[in-house]
């Protein structure tokens, strides 16, 4: 019986973690759930999964949540904050982390999982943007495990050469990550500049959470995706390349050296890689439905236009800068996303806004904790006096 953790249970990833983890009940327990303020989900879980833990980030959701649970005579721990969080991404009777809150919330519950020498199952990429130096030598250094729940990255993980090592000796040539093009990829680009926060939340394949749907809508998502897997698989950003398929069918693909091309296969249902990863080396079934590509029909492949979609292009300008340049594009695309969503700043001035904060910190090393948390505070503090030099508002 392996007991898990997951942290951001009430979002789109937790949802699809607690789909796969309850057709399994002889091989998970749930030990411990996370969540922001969302209390009324939270007690429903609870009530399903009897937890040992329950934690929410918001100290006030937090003590609604000891209430209730109270009431009901659940024999559940209610945490408050972050130190709530951190508790349980470490805690000894777990086994397994799902590392699924969004944004810079998520770094130092992922990170405190590491340091503790967990199966860290990773949805939550901004950590990896932000500080994936220090969050791959914590891995190693505490012997945790890394499991990838992108599906881009489960899918080239899936497809990498076993074994140890440098990838390029050992053959690998190109990591091709695969992407939808979200849903303005046939907008013409004077027709960007309109574009509301509901049409970007409403993409093709994907149902997920709002934050990540805009990353997908102007391709911050695929940016942020290339320096995951620079981090995740050891390489240089000159080796991972970025591919438009609309269809979502292939999750991603590794190039040799001898011509071959391996690529990972299957619906667009994030409960694939969230089994793969829970059972690995193992298989379990996910639930997902098998594959049918005669239904499918045919498979597309475009470029990426940075030029509609300059997010993209500055996510690997901020990977080759190097340093805190990652830190700041994550902080400051956090900012802009939240500001458009909130229908203060246009779809077409996100990558305005990132831009103006790389420019204006001319980033430097990356340091230690204490420091990235720095970089983000001031990307934030540059981020939003942009959003208000920029401002304006969006009809629904
Ligand atoms: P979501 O918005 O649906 O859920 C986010 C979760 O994080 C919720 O449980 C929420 O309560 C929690 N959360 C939000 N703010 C928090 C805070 N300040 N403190 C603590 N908890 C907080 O998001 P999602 O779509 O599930 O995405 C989660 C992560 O997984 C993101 O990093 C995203 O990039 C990544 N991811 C998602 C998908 C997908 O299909 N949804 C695919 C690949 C990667
Ligand atoms: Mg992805």
């Amino acid at each position: 019986m392996r007991r898990i953790a997951i942290l951001g249970a009430t979002g789109s990833i937790g949802g699809s973690t607690l789909d796969v983890v309850a057709r399994h009940p002889d091989r998970f327990r749930v030990t411990a759930l996370t969540a922001h303020r969302d209390v009324e989900r939270m007690f429903e879980l609870c009530l399903k999964f009897n937890p040992a833990y329950a934690v929410m980030a918001d100290t006030t959701a937090a003590r609604d949540l000891e209430q209730r649970v109270r009431g009901a005579g659940l024999d559940v721990v209610v945490l408050g904050g972050t130190d709530g969080l951190v508790e349980v991404a470490a805690l000894p009777e777990v086994d397994i982390v799902m590392a699924a809150i969004v944004g810079a919330a998520g770094l130092l519950p992922t990170l405190a999982a590491a340091r503790a020498g967990k199966r860290v199952l990773l949805a939550n990429k901004e950590a990896l943007v932000m500080a994936g130096d220090l969050f791959m030598a914590e891995i190693s250094s505490h012997g945790a495990e890394l499991l990838p729940i992108d599906s881009e990255h489960n899918a080239v993980f899936q497809c990498l050469p076993h074994g140890d090592g440098d990838l390029p000796a050992r053959g690998v040539e190109r990591i091709l990550l695969t992407a939808s093009g979200g849903p303005f990829r046939e907008y013409a680009a004077g027709d960007l500049h309109e574009v509301t926060p509901e049409a970007a939340c409403a993409h093709p394949n994907w149902s997920m959470g709002r934050k990540i749907s805009v990353d997908s809508a102007t391709l911050m998502n695929k940016g942020l995706e290339v320096i995951e897997a620079c981090w995740l698989f050891g390489v240089d950003a000159g080796r991972v390349e970025v591919v438009v398929h609309p269809q979502s069918v292939i999750h991603s693909l590794v190039s040799y050296s001898d011509g071959s091309v391996l690529a990972e296969l299957g619906n667009p249902d994030m409960r694939t890689p969230i089994a793969h990863a829970l059972a690995w080396p193992e298989r379990m079934v996910s639930g997902v439905a098998p594959l049918d590509l005669v239904a499918v029909g045919q498979l597309d492949f475009q470029a990426a236009d940075t030029s509609r979609f300059p997010c993209l292009r500055l996510a690997y300008e901020a990977m080759r800068a190097g340093g805190a340049a990652t830190a700041i594009l994550n902080a400051a695309n956090e900012v802009a996303v939240a500001a458009f969503l909130d229908r203060r700043l246009r779809f077409t001035d996100i990558p305005s806004v990132i831009d103006e904060a790389l420019s204006a910190l001319a980033p430097g090393k990356a340091g230690d904790l204490e420091q990235i948390l720095d970089w983000d505070a001031r990307a934030r503090h540059v981020a939003q006096r942009s959003v208000g030099a920029h401002q304006t508002h969006i009809q629904a």
